[in-house]
């Protein structure tokens, strides 16, 4: 990267028309997306390379004279208001929290069917932010407040790696963990290419003896074992602290029983309070519920933390944002231009491409759908430069280096 260019892997390109106020988040966005210090002067003799457009009028927030950045945005708390998605009102329940039965446990086979019919209740809108299929903002802005601010350093991956790889599953039922073939097939994908893999596990089905063959075949293979909750509906984060609680007990239980590091809550539901009570249960050091973007996810819910960098989402909990479902790639075939530029991204950043999938025969666990996962494994594994880790790897690395800056 040239000492005076910003770089165009990175530079965030906000859609930011006169649309904007009109849109119920935008419009609640800006300026608080922005924390803008000072009101933005329309005359600003430097190369603007952030604008909002007012009208016919565009309004610098970012712009370079002389080899100098200038910005009028409040460069912290933009980029923690990003991160901890400050921007937009808390989550509310999804349609599947009023259904009487907990969807997670309806089979295989009808939930495919059911996901087509709820989403037909669960119009998406439009939305202007975060961008799908990934944003850059918060990382936008990270990088140009190190820039802005030559003390700040950049966080470097172990073994001189640019960027990180990590592979994970959502194990939303015991389906997979009793199919050893199955279970097979995917370690020998992942193995083929050196990967090893997260795997985000429902404590409800850990109890069942007959899984116990399986969990230590992962385990003795170097898999990590994580949680994701405890049975598996959207309902927890939304109960009330009593509730929470004899479910966070559930998963604890499990949680030691596994030695667990990480969580990823179920359908990625995630509050602020829902936050708090990882942090203090003392039991994960990371957490990996937030999407970078997840416009048309569970809720409609405008969300993500525009990154894909780990960062601190309470003061002992590592965040390792989940950048892309294996299921997305199946739906659309120019998705696969879209997942490299999305790896050059994170390769340019220094961020960390996260992949998720579901091991269950209606998502991912059918012959189709591994070979797809074949083929994304071999791109991914194509670049020296990046670093292959577990998600508890990639927590402690960004830990660890945080605490010796400190
Ligand atoms: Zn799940």
């Amino acid at each position: 990267m040239e000492q005076n260019k910003l770089g165009d892997g990175w530079l965030w390109r906000p859609r930011l028309d006169g649309s904007w106020k009109a849109d119920p988040v935008l419009g609640r966005l800006l300026p608080s997306l922005l924390w803008l210090r000072q009101v933005p002067d329309e005359s600003c003799d430097g190369t603007v390379l952030v604008w909002i457009e007012s009208g016919s009028s565009q309004i610098p927030l970012i712009w370079e004279k002389q080899g100098i950045y200038h910005t009028s945005i409040d460069l912290d708390k933009a980029i923690n208001g990003l991160l901890h998605e400050h921007y937009r009102p808390e989550l509310v329940p999804p349609i599947t929290t009023i259904l009487p039965f907990n969807y997670s446990l309806l089979p295989n086979f009808i939930k495919g069917t059911a996901e087509k019919i709820l989403s037909l209740f669960e119009k998406p809108k439009p939305i202007l932010f975060p961008n799908e299929p990934y944003d850059t903002a918060a990382d936008f802005l990270i990088k140009l407040s190190e820039r802005l601010d030559g003390k700040k350093a950049a966080f470097k991956w172990p073994e001189n790696k640019k960027y990180a790889i990590s592979l994970s599953h959502d194990v939303d039922t015991a389906w997979v963990l009793k199919h050893q073939n199955m279970l097979e097939q995917i370690h020998a994908i992942e193995d083929r290419y050196g990967f090893r893999s997260t795997w985000f596990l429902v404590a409800d089905y850990l109890d069942d003896p007959r899984l116990d063959d399986a969990l230590n075949w992962l385990s003795h293979l170097e898999h990590e074992l994580a949680s994701h909750g405890d049975n598996h509906d959207v309902r927890h984060a939304f109960t009330n602290d009593e509730e929470r609680a004899r479910r966070w007990n559930i998963i604890i239980r499990q949680a030691r029983r596994f030695s667990m590091k990480g969580f990823r809550s179920a359908w990625l539901i995630r509050t602020n309070r829902f936050f708090d009570d990882i942090d203090r249960l003392n039991i994960f050091e990371y957490d990996s519920s937030v999407p970078n973007t997840y416009p048309h996810g569970v809720v409609n819910s405008n969300s993500g933390c525009a990154s894909c960098m780990p960062f601190f989402i309470r003061p002992n909990i590592v965040e390792i944002p989940v950048l892309w479902f294996l299921e997305i790639l199946n739906k659309e075939q120019d998705k696969w231009n879209l997942l490299k530029k999305m790896i050059e991204y994170v390769r340019t950043i220094g961020g960390i491409f996260t992949l998720a999938m579901h091991p269950q025969p209606h998502h991912s666990a059918n012959p189709r759908m591994l070979d797809l996962y074949d083929r994304v494994l071999n791109v991914l594994a194509e670049d020296n430069d990046a670093w292959q880790c577990l998600q508890a790897d990639a927590a402690r690395a960004f830990r660890k280096q945080a605490s010796s800056h400190e």
